[in-house]
């Protein structure tokens, strides 16, 4: 509004300016080179005007002209570009699909029209991996690690690659290049673990981990607990040496970084012995104790005792249960050695503390014994180890990530290849039933063992009858 006023405005001036001068009585003349020129003022201000109209007309057209072929080359490389990024973004799509062929042509599509490198190899890199060319597909990463912007994914190509062929020393050396180049990224920190454990490079992995805490990757408890299993591995490989002073400092440290953790307090405390410290060995094992009572630890009490018979050991034991006396494993500690030095009634206590609602397995074993030694009663000991089979099984090494169950701790399991993943705990059984029995786990037993009871499962009347002339519990 206000620019239309504006053009209002002017031109009224600029009409008023034309008529002023149409109006004067003024004339001009030229003289050029001979020639002469008589005219008005007017017509000569409206000669200049067209003059500067058609010269600024031709200087654009010039202009327009001259800039072509260069716009005409921008129009064109616009073009390609837009049709590379087309072919990467459908590469990228042909490769989330799984489509090797179209992912392929896409990526040399992209390759030719965007000439940039880095955003083509990985594509291109990723087509020949889909397609089962891991030999070009390694070239392409190779390439990339060579290049600053594309050496992480390059790296990570090639170690990827390494990891699938079974290439444990190549991989290795990967990850180690990876994790210096990206720190802070988990999954890489990860993986190098994963591979120094796997080659049972202790102190290595352990470096791992301390940067890994330091670089917040993982949480301070679980970095203290693996630097605990990693020491604990690097004192036995100490003791193998010959160190034993390492193998004891590193035992030390490893019981001091965890606990809870048993294997490490069992290795601490036999070393000290071995040192000539029993009783620093002792106070080893009863803080353990307290914390984290284990039939392993009971042992290790017992044998820092060699000598002394079956009422000593009781003796021993006795004192070490105390250090947590209402723990189930504490009673049970106690009873195992007091069956072994015939002090029934001793026995008898403990087990019936923990008897009370769902006994385990191991607690219908010791009043089996006891029934059996003490009053000499087959029918109640036979009863007792009728009730072990259906019980809950005994605590053992239980894999978290697979269910492996093992006797002896190990670092590493031996069956889905995790790190510290095994657990004291009572193992899962598998119950089935089969329409005659239930099975658990290694065991066949019928499905009312452990009473006179006559009622066979519903709708199995005639299977069950048939089968009631068979021993009641039958270990396969
Ligand atoms: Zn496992």
């Amino acid at each position: 509004m206000v620019k239309a006023i504006w053009f209002l405005i002017l031109l009224g001036v600029f009409a008023w300016g034309a008529a002023v001068i149409a109006g004067t009585e003024s004339s001009v003349t030229l003289e050029w080179l001979g020639y002469r020129v008589d005219t008005s003022i007017g017509v000569l201000v409206a000669l200049t005007l067209v003059a500067a109209a058609v010269l600024t007309i031709l200087y654009r057209v010039w202009t327009w002209f001259r800039t072509a072929p260069r716009r005409f080359r921008r129009w064109r490389q616009d073009g390609r570009r837009r049709r590379g990024y087309k072919a990467l973004t459908q590469g990228m799509v042909a490769v989330a699909a799984g489509d090797a062929v179209e992912a392929r042509r896409q990526a040399r599509k992209a390759e030719k029209l965007l000439a940039e490198p880095p955003l083509t190899m990985l594509l291109s890199a990723q087509a020949a991996q889909l397609s089962g060319d891991d030999e070009a597909a390694g070239e392409f990463f190779e390439a990339m690690s060579e290049q600053k912007e594309t050496r992480y994914l390059g790296l990570r190509g090639q170690l990827n690659q390494a990891m699938q062929d079974g290439d444990e020393e190549g991989a290795l050396e990967l990850a180690e290049q990876v994790a210096d180049l990206e720190p802070k990224r988990d999954t890489v920190a990860e993986t190098l673990f994963d591979l120094q454990v796997k080659k049972r490079h202790w102190s290595d992995a352990e470096e791992t981990v301390r940067k890994s805490v330091k670089n917040k990757t993982i949480d301070g408890d679980v970095g203290r607990r693996r630097r605990a299993v990693l020491m604990y591995e690097q004192s036995i490989d100490a003791e193998a040496e010959g160190k034993l002073d390492d193998a004891l400092q590193l035992a030390r440290k490893a019981n001091n970084l965890a606990p809870r953790f048993v294997p490490a307090a069992v290795r601490t405390a036999r070393l000290l012995n071995g040192a000539g410290k029993r009783r620093k060995a002792a106070s080893i094992i009863e803080e353990s104790w307290v914390a984290n009572p284990h039939p392993q630890l009971a042992q290790a009490m017992e044998e820092l005792n060699p000598g002394g018979g079956a009422q000593e050991k009781l003796r021993v034991v006795e004192r070490l249960a105390n250090y947590n006396k209402d723990h189930a494993e504490s009673h049970l500690a106690v009873a195992k050695v007091a069956l072994e030095a015939g002090q029934w009634q001793v026995a008898r206590e403990h087990l019936e503390a923990v008897a009370a609602d769902q006994p385990t397995a191991r607690v219908c074993r010791y009043l089996a014994e006891l029934e059996e030694a003490e009053n000499n009663d087959g029918d109640a000991a036979r009863n007792w180890l009728r009730r072990a089979a259906v019980a809950e099984p005994d605590s053992a090494w239980v894999c978290d990530n697979c269910g492996n169950v093992t006797a002896s701790w190990t670092p590493v399991c031996g069956r889905c290849g995790h790190f510290d993943s095994f657990e004291w705990t009572s193992p899962p059984r598998v119950t089935t039933y089969d329409g005659d029995e239930f099975h658990h786990g290694e065991t066949i037993i019928e499905p009312a063992a452990d009473a006179d009871a006559e009622t066979p499962p519903e709708g199995n009347a005639e299977a069950a009858g048939e089968d009631s002339a068979s021993p009641e519990a039958r270990p396969t």
